[in-house]
C-alpha cells in the first residue's frame, strides 16, 4: 500500500516501542504515513508493534537491543538504514527509572540511569546522524521528563539524565541546523504506562491533585506532539523544551 499523510516515504526510528509512550509514538507515526524502525531490548514485546504498524500498511524493521550498548546501536542502526534505504526521524524514548534517595541510592542505581536516558540517546544520535543529514527534512526528538524540569524527591538520577537531554538536544540543533536536522525535548507529565502503573495509589491521587487539566496524560497525547515535531509543519521549530504535561509543571489549579 503506497504511503499518504504528512510523513508519506518517511522512515522513523523510535526506541522504547514496544510499549507505553513508544509504542504510541510509533503507530501515529506509521498512520501518519511513515515506515518505522521500532527499537526495545525485548523482541518478543516488539512484535505486537510490528504488527500494528504492518495493519497500517507501513514496513515496521524491529530491532531488540539496548541503548545503553554503544557498539550494538552503531551495527543495528547502520544495518537497518541501509535495509529501509534511508532515515527522517528519530524518537528517542526509551528509559527507565531507578527510584531512591540521594542518600541510599547505589552506584548501580545511578548508573542504569544515566546510560540508558542520557547516554542511550548519545548513541541513537550518534549511530543516527549521518543518515539524518542526507534528509531533507531530518528530525530528531528526545522524549525528557517534567521531572528533569522541576526535580522531584527520590528522582536525583532520572532527573540528572533527563535535564541533560536539554543541554545536549540544543547542542545537536545547533551542530545540525546546517543540514536542516532539527532537534527538540518533549517533557511528558504524568503518563499512564508501565512505568507509573506500580506508583502507590496516593502518590497518584497527589500528582493528580497537580494537574490543571484534571487527567493523567496518555501515550497518544505525546504522540500527536511528536507527529507534528516531525511534520513539516514544524520546520523552523529547533531547540525547543516543550512540556505536555496538562499543566502540571506550572502547579496547582487556577480556579
Ligand atoms: P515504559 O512503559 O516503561 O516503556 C519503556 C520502553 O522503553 C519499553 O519499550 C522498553 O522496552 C524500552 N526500554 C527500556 N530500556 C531500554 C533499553 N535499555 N534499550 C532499549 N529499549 C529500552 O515507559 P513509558 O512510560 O512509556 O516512558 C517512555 C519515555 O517517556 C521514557 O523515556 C520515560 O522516562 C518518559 N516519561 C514517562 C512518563 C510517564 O509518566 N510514563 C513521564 C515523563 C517521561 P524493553 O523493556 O523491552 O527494553
Amino acid at each position: 500500500m503506497s504511503a499518504t499523510g504528512t510523513l508519506a516515504g518517511r522512515v522513523a526510528l523510535v526506541t522504547g516501542a514496544s510499549r507505553g509512550i513508544g509504542r504510541a509514538i510509533a503507530a501515529r507515526l506509521a498512520a501518519d504515513g511513515a515506515d518505522v524502525i521500532a527499537i526495545a531490548r525485548s523482541a518478543d514485546a516488539l512484535a505486537a508493534t510490528k504488527a500494528d504498524i504492518e495493519a497500517r500498511g507501513r514496513r515496521c524493521f524491529a530491532v531488540a537491543l539496548d541503548v545503553a550498548d554503544g557498539a550494538a546501536v552503531t551495527e543495528a542502526v547502520k544495518r537497518v538504514v541501509e535495509e529501509a534505504g534511508r532515515l527522517d526521524i528519530v524518537v528517542n524514548n526509551a528509559g527507565v527509572t531507578r527510584d531512591g534517595l540521594l542518600m541510599r541510592m547505589s552506584d548501580d542505581d545511578w548508573n542504569s540511569v544515566l546510560d540508558i536516558d542520557l547516554k542511550g540517546v548519545f548513541h541513537v544520535c550518534r549511530a543516527a546522524s549521518r543518515a539524518l543529514a542526507k534528509s531533507p527534512a531530518g528530525r530528531i526528538v528526545n522524549i525528557s521528563s517534567i521531572v528533569g524540569m522541576i526535580g522531584n524527591a527520590g528522582q536525583s538520577n532520572y532527573a540528572a539524565a533527563k535535564a541533560g537531554l536539554f543541554g545536549f538536544t540544543r547542542s545537536l540543533a545547533k551542530e545540525l541546523a546546517g543540514r536542516r536536522v532539527t532537534a527538540n525535548v518533549i517533557c511528558p507529565g504524568f503518563i499512564e504506562t508501565d512505568m507509573t502503573s506500580g506508583l502507590p495509589e496516593a502518590m497518584k491521587q497527589q500528582s493528580l491533585g497537580q494537574i490543571p487539566l484534571r487527567r493523567f496524560g496518555a501515550g497518544e497525547d505525546i504522540a500527536g506532539v511528536v507527529a507534528f515535531l516531525c511534520s513539516d509543519a514544524a520546520g523552523y521549530l529547533t531547540g525547543t523544551v516543550i512540556p505536555v504535561d496538562g499543566g502540571l509543571a506550572i502547579g496547582g489549579f487556577g480556579g
